[in-house]
């Protein structure tokens, strides 16, 4: 793997005001390492201007969520067409909270996933267990179920990020053992080298869920982690840095 990626989700976080903190985090992009891409997704309030600030700073913007159509009669949602207008790169679909919230299946994360791509964006594509499917024992198999599910054919490097985010580590300060993350990565490689072959091998794999800069170093290091998803600690630009400077 030649990059990592460092992707924040500010979730239904930031104000007009807030592109300070990302004025924070262009300033400090150089004393990132040049293999690690940072990525930044503000709520859809915020996107255009975030990415018209952000143009060839070496930080990318990127949406939450996307509805699976072009356009048309849906109320209060927005296409990936329209996150690309807005300059964004990247699209998160399949957090764990919006499967929750929103009820959104594996059906329907894989219609977002074949969205994005039709707009040219990079989907993320989020996986993760809850606390009793990884007590019953059934992490791994609820994980390659929503791969298998979420993920649609033509996969390749270039469209494709996976987030592993187990749902009970999100937002809790709590973050699996260095051997459960290092487990599930490996499984979900091999899951992905199964169905798109080299492509499998190169699409990166983000672990998610309370990534601090206290313990970025040691989840970057473990085998098939190539970057992080970032929610609460990329509100804050010194954070967000800290943690990219792990990468
Ligand atoms: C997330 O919601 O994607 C996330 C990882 O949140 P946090 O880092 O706050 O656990």
């Amino acid at each position: 793997m030649t990059s990592t990626l460092i992707a924040g989700n500010w979730k239904m976080n930031g104000l007009a005001r807030s592109i300070g903190e990302l004025e924070a985090m262009i300033a400090g992009r150089s004393e990132v390492p040049d293999t690690v891409d940072l990525l930044i997704c503000p709520p859809a309030t915020l996107v255009a201007a975030f990415a018209l600030r952000a143009q060839n700073t070496g930080v990318s913007i990127g949406g939450q969520d996307c509805h699976a159509a072009v356009s048309g009669a849906h109320t209060g949602d927005i296409s990936a067409e329209m996150l690309a207008d807005c300059g964004a790169s990247h699209v998160i679909v399949g957090h764990s909270e919006r499967r929750a919230d929103h009820g959104e299946t594996d059906a329907v994360v894989r219609a977002k996933v074949e969205a994005v791509w039709r707009a040219g964006l990079v989907a993320i594509a989020c996986v993760g267990e809850t606390e009793a499917e990884r007590d019953a024992g059934r992490a791994v198999e609820v994980v390659e179920r929503q791969l298998d599910g979420s993920l649609p054919e033509r996969a390749t490097a270039a469209n494709l990020v996976v987030a592993y985010e187990p749902v009970w580590a999100i937002g809790t300060g709590r973050t699996p053992t260095v051997e459960d993350v290092a487990s599930m990565h490996a499984a979900i490689r091999l899951v992905l080298e199964k169905r798109f072959g080299d492509d499998g091998g190169a699409i990166k794999i983000l672990y998610g869920g309370s990534v601090k800069p206290d313990n970025a170093a040691t989840l970057l290091g473990v085998d098939h982690v190539n970057g992080a998803l970032v929610g609460g600690a990329s509100l804050k630009a010194s954070d967000f840095l800290a943690i990219a400077k792990a990468g």
